[in-house]
């Protein structure tokens, strides 16, 4: 037995390989990364320093060789025998494994029109490079989806002076995981930054010039950049017989159809408790499922429960989603110094919470809100709507009761 392989060196894979080792784990461990750098982080791609994209490590060379992580760069996997527990490596090497963790992630969704090919993904730090050694005030550039890639990278652009255009195939932009009021909120704050919209259009065709629109309308353009989305990397996975549908299945346990092998992250749609599968596309998700999932494959039987969060930094707005606020939901706003909150209750009991406001100005209230979550409070919604009301406050009555 060759210990426990990783293979994909993102988030998810890398907080995996040093959770093993927390975890009690002393066997061999392999991380798998098919990228030329160390593992890093990728929230900071979109916000260069000084005109250069950020390469913000999540971990040293030091930091692997002394937790013992073998860590294999610019390898990938090309083969899992998932019967005979081998794996084969892009670099030749086959290898027999313990158990394995899939953290294969997500790979950008491909437009199809003619002219595809000019339009860059914003993925990787390669991508990142791409995009910013090609922007410059007065150059436009047109992003095609109006999601958090693409709206994020529109804040940043606008800050640079760089005319923006996006264009999104919905009615209004951020329609996804944000909820509707911020969603227009932070739609409105783009509009007020100069960024032209083109909303519930089709892209037709890429060209040198621009983006032509099925309305017959061309967005003009010196660069374009498409963030429509992600697909979940089930490749490997498909080619060895696992269960796949959006992702890589797994049980609550993070387990795949095959035994000894594991998925988390980006690329795992994980059993709910309610019936079918979830998969969540989020900086905390690679990370909480990460650590869940080392710790089961170091022999712990946990079943993974996280609450769901993520933020959002436009401008100098801060948004976070803490839980999945859904429209049937009854919802209650608190209005604070620094921006808004809005709480989603289902059956009086508080399932999800969301802030938009100055900076970093909720994050306190956030945290407040999903240890309530957690707690599975009923709260009066007049007390969530009460700034004068302290969440710990709540939270303190909620853990006596
Ligand atoms: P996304 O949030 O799914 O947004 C993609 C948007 O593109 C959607 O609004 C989609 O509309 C639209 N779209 C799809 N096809 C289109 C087309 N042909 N023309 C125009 N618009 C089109 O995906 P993303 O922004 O690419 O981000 C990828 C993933 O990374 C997401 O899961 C996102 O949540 C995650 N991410 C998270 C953060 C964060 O947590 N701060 C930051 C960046 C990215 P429909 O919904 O109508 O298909």
């Amino acid at each position: 037995m060759d210990g426990i392989f990783i293979i994909g060196a993102g988030e998810c894979g890398t907080r995996a390989a040093f959770a093993l080792r927390e975890a009690g784990y002393s066997g061999s461990v392999t991380l798998i990364g098919a990228e030329p750098h160390l593992p890093y982080e990728r929230p900071p791609l979109s916000k260069p320093m000084s005109g250069a994209v950020q390469m913000k490590l999540i971990c040293a060379k030091e930091s692997l060789e002394a937790a013992g992580i073998d860590y294999l760069q610019g390898v990938s996997a090309s083969k899992l025998d998932a019967g005979a527990g081998i794996l084969t490596l892009s670099d030749g090497r086959v290898s027999r494994y313990e158990k394995l963790l899939l953290a294969t992630g997500a790979r950008p969704r491909r437009l199809a029109c003619p002219g595809a090919e000019l339009a860059l993904d914003f993925r990787t730090h390669a991508d990142a490079e791409a995009i910013f050694a090609n922007i410059a005030p007065g150059r436009s550039v047109a992003i095609i989806g109006g999601g958090l890639i693409g709206m994020e990278l529109a804040a940043v652009l606008r800050g640079k002076e760089v005319p923006v255009s996006v264009i999104e195939a919905a009615p209004k932009p951020l329609g996804r995981a944000v909820p509707p009021r911020f969603a227009e909120k932070l739609h409105a704050r783009h509009a007020a930054e100069g960024v032209r919209f083109h909303l519930g259009r089709a892209v037709m065709a890429i060209s040198d010039d621009g983006v032509a629109l099925t309305d017959g309308s061309m967005v003009p353009a010196d660069l374009v950049v498409s963030a429509i989305g992600v697909l979940p990397e089930t490749a490997l996975a498909d080619a060895a017989g696992l269960a796949t549908g959006n992702g890589i299945l797994t049980d609550g346990r993070l387990r795949t159809s095959a035994p000894n092998v594991f998925a988390a992250g980006d690329c795992a749609a994980v059993a709910q408790p309610g019936g079918g599968h979830t998969r969540f596309e989020s900086w905390r998700n690679a990370r909480t499922q990460a650590e869940t999932v080392a710790r089961n494959m170091a022999g712990a039987t946990e079943t993974f429960t996280a609450i769901p969060w993520f933020w959002s930094d436009q401008y100098d707005l801060g948004l976070q989603v803490a839980g999945l606020p859904q429209p049937a939901q009854k919802s209650v706003v608190r209005s604070v110094a620094t921006g808004e909150l809005q709480f989603y209750l289902d059956d009086g009991r508080l399932v999800a919470a969301a802030g938009l406001g100055i900076g970093n100005g909720l994050a306190k209230d956030i945290k407040l809100a999903e240890m309530l979550i957690a707690s599975g409070t009923k709260p009066e919604p007049a007390a969530l709507a009460d700034p004068g009301l302290n969440l710990k406050a709540l939270l303190k009555s909620a853990r006596a009761a």
